[in-house]
């Protein structure tokens, strides 16, 4: 999320207590040298850690929309440093990297600013380096982790960190949004608020930018054609939406962003501008692993309409269109849901959440794919 370079604290939505919480620990310049922001997942963690960091390298000291503040908003402020898995994990090097960085000066003088996402996925060998930095803070030097539970990461990091907590958003509230800050129709919120999975995040892009949700909808027709597709077509098709995954891109930082660097003297702006196209490389591979599981989600979306009109048919009663996901495939999910058992549906529904571990693991994404198609298909 947080593409666009959202920096201000009403880009925050529904965590008043934690940014009542950060804006006074700012006021008072009582700002620990590490922070863990921890909270479900798409609540606006990482967007609130920017708006932290620009608040604590502006001049001001407030997050203003200064030149400094929009810096660190476009992620090119020399002093933020943004740490995040590239693919699957946070490596060692990486936090190496990071320790050389944080050894040197600070660029612009008011302190630096790390913002480590998705904390939790530093290898052990990287958290325990990490560590270190932690035991030994540098000067001036601020460090926020994000991560959506404590658990999953060492005790040591966590005992050195001050914890604020993000708050879970209620479909409710997200439909609100929807409609009162997004301007979608109620109809359209409500089935986007549930087709998201009720994560803010990705609610609110794929009302912005209705195209992110391709993957999700190649997902939800490679699963209404499952069992009509041959074996040879299925595990095309599948295996044509995996290479489409695999271009996507995200797009640069603009022309304001080029316009700072080629303002930066050579050397600098050279070293800033290998550092943004090596954060990008990452972005990328990252934005193809969430776009794979946008896909598998879609997936498991079609099976789950599919386990609903079984269990309600048993029952000899009708289901809306308002409960299913994917209503405009309704005559393909009757069709599926006379065809199919609920032992075997829940089956697929098994496999797709498989899937998606697995695919958190850094197994092969093609094996992982074809594997599942025949999978599904002995299910059907
Ligand atoms: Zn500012």
């Amino acid at each position: 999320m947080a593409q666009g370079g959202a920096c201000s604290w009403e880009d925050i939505f529904g965590q008043e207590v934690a940014v009542e919480h950060l804006r006074s620990m700012l006021r008072r310049g009582d700002v620990p040298h590490a922070l863990l922001f921890t909270g479900p997942r798409g609540v606006g963690k990482f967007t609130t850690a920017l708006v932290v960091a620009a608040a604590l390298l502006c001049p001001t000291g407030e997050a203003d929309g200064c030149p400094s503040c929009r810096k660190a908003a476009a992620r090119v402020h020399p002093d933020l440093h943004i740490v995040e898995p590239e693919g699957m994990s946070i490596r060692v090097e990486r936090i190496r990297e990071l320790e050389g960085l944080l050894s040197r000066k600070a660029v612009e003088g008011r302190g630096r600013v790390v913002v480590v996402d998705e904390a939790q996925s530093m290898t052990a060998e990287a958290a325990n380096a990490f560590l270190k930095t932690l035991e030994e803070p540098h000067p001036e030097t601020y460090i926020i982790l994000v991560s959506e539970s404590r658990e999953n990461l060492l005790p040591t990091v966590v005992s050195r960190c001050r914890e604020v907590r993000f708050a879970s958003i209620g479909t409710g509230e997200l439909e609100e949004y929807l409609v009162n800050r997004e301007g979608l129709a109620p109809g359209e919120a409500r089935s986007l608020a549930r087709r998201s999975g009720g994560i803010f995040g990705r609610a609110v892009l794929w009302a912005r930018y209705p195209e992110a949700a391709a993957y999700w909808r190649k997902g939800v027709e490679c699963a209404a054609l499952m069992r009509r597709l041959t074996l040879r077509e299925a595990l095309a098709k599948v295996e044509s939406c995996r290479r489409e995954l695999h271009e996507l891109r995200l797009e640069g930082g603009g022309e304001s962003v080029e316009a700072y660097l080629s303002a930066l003297d050579k050397k600098s702006a050279e070293r800033l501008r290998k550092r943004r196209e090596e954060e990008a490389s990452r972005r990328d591979k990252r934005a193809r692993r969430l776009a794979a599981h946008d896909f598998l989600d879609g997936m498991a979306s079609f099976y789950r309409d599919i386990m609903l009109l079984i269990l309600v048919g048993e029952e000899g009663g009708e289901v809306g269109d308002t409960l299913l996901l994917n209503p405009e495939w309704r005559k393909e999910l009757a069709r599926e849901a006379r065809h199919l058992d609920a032992r075997g549906v829940r089956g697929c529904l098994e496999r797709l959440q498989e899937a998606g571990r697995a695919l958190d693991a850094n197994v092969d994404e093609e094996l992982l794919f074809s594997h599942l198609v025949l999978e599904l298909r002995s299910r059907c």
